[in-house]
């Protein structure tokens, strides 16, 4: 018997279309747990650990399995899909894993988990997908804005955000103001087990975290004000930060990413317009360089028990992915978004419109390291295969 393997059966199966997230929420369920994956049919679970465990610990641990799955399947509900676009069965060249190749051929180098440095083909990709990108939001008559990579605990506060997402939530912290502790750190700092091992006390308290998004920015700088106009339109690129706790191998899902933002605010017809439209500009784009993807209704990847909020989003369609096809998994992977936050940020952080009225939000965003690796894993790392619009633009 496999003693670092355990299997739980369970008395409430997970119904088909809430597997994956539940498989998803299973890395966050114990530090001692390496893998857990459902069962087809969703009535077993199976936990591939880090270390064998002693009776008790296995008792409490198939206890917290239990909580999680019913504490999901409670408040759940069966998510109606809308596909606004498909074109997923564009004919792509390339079939194989790209990440293999990228890593030979020293285009990138895994810092940690979910840490990628990138090399100059991959940069110049991404370079190329910000000109597009910049040249759409500039026929939106978009603002630049620059945001920086922290965010203070307060203001994630303010929009729910712990409530929402405490499972990838990134903290920043520096030693306290304290010559001892300075001193002491200075010292005997030292990494032990890929971790800095230093005493918590040592740390000040946590004013800020590393920021998940980039539009929050562009809110919480027009908190309580009311717009001189109608509407706003702006743009800005940044780094993110979303702990994801496993599968942290590849580009495919980064601790540390950079997102470039199209932020429309103003009434709730002129937000979805410009949604839309965004939509149909880059439609017309990803033909022009063959790019394979669909375009599906979706919710953000709330924290168990906040299935309602989930439901809400699916409900009045506020969230539409681009979900590009990644063909050496005969799957897909989400590469950006189009989002639709009705008067939410407008309302929590008092943003009004000349009239008096809450602002309504909503955003295009686009995963920058994810754009690029998709293309690869659709034309391969010959830009002699690319499409010749992409092609030409490369150095
Ligand atoms: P979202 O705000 O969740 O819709 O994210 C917008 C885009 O950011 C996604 O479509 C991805 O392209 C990218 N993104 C989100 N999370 C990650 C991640 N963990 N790693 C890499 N890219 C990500
Ligand atoms: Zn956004």
């Amino acid at each position: 018997m496999n003693d670092k393997r355990i299997e739980i059966t369970l008395e409430n199966k997970i119904p088909d279309h809430l597997i994956r997230e539940v498989e998803s929420k299973l890395a966050y369920l114990d530090e001692t747990v390496k893998v857990g994956k459902v069962s087809p049919e969703g009535g077993r679970i199976q936990l591939d650990l880090k270390q064998s465990l002693v009776e008790l610990e296995i008792t409490a641990l198939k206890k917290k399995v239990v909580r999680l799955v019913d504490s999901m399947i409670r408040d759940t509900y069966e998510p109606k899909v809308k596909i606004l676009e498909d074109h997923l069965e564009r004919g792509v060249k390339f079939k194989d894993d790209p990440m293999p190749g990228l890593v030979k051929k020293g285009e990138v180098f895994k810092e940690g988990e979910g840490v990628f440095s990138l090399g100059p083909l991959l940069t110049h990709l991404i370079n190329y997908f910000e000109r597009k990108f910049l040249s759409v939001a500039s026929d939106f008559g978009a603002s630049p804005y620059r945001f920086p990579a922290l965010i203070p605990a307060a203001f994630l506060e303010k929009v729910n955000y712990f409530k929402a997402f405490p499972h990838s939530l990134s903290f920043a912290t520096h030693l306290r103001s304290d010559l001892d502790v300075i001193e002491d750190f200075s010292q005997n700092a030292n990494c032990e087990d890929g971790g800095l091992s230093t005493d918590l006390h040592s740390f000040a308290k946590i004013q800020n975290l590393l920021s998940p998004a980039v539009c929050y920015h562009l809110y919480f700088f027009l908190m309580n004000q009311k717009l001189p106009s109608d509407s706003l339109t702006a743009t800005a690129v940044g780094n993110c930060f979303r702990y994801e706790s496993s599968n942290l191998d590849s580009l495919e899902r980064l601790w540390n990413f950079s997102m470039r933002e199209i932020i429309f605010i103003g009434r709730k017809q002129f937000v979805l317009d410009q949604r839309e439209s965004a939509r149909k500009t880059m439609e017309q784009f990803f033909e022009t360089i063959g790019f394979a993807y669909k375009i599906e209704s979706a919710n953000d990847p709330f924290f168990i028990g906040e299935f309602k909020q989930a439901a809400f989003q699916n409900a009045f369609q506020l969230k539409y992915e681009i979900r590009a096809s990644l063909p050496y998994k005969n799957s897909t992977l989400a590469v950006g978004s189009y989002n639709y936050h009705q008067d939410f940020f407008g309302r929590h952080l008092n943003i009004t419109l000349p009239d008096d009225t809450f602002v309504h939000t909503g955003c295009a965003a686009f995963g920058l390291e994810r754009m690029a690796l998709a293309y690869i894993a659709q034309f391969g790392l010959d830009p002699k295969d690319w499409a010749e619009e992409v092609r030409r633009e490369m150095p």
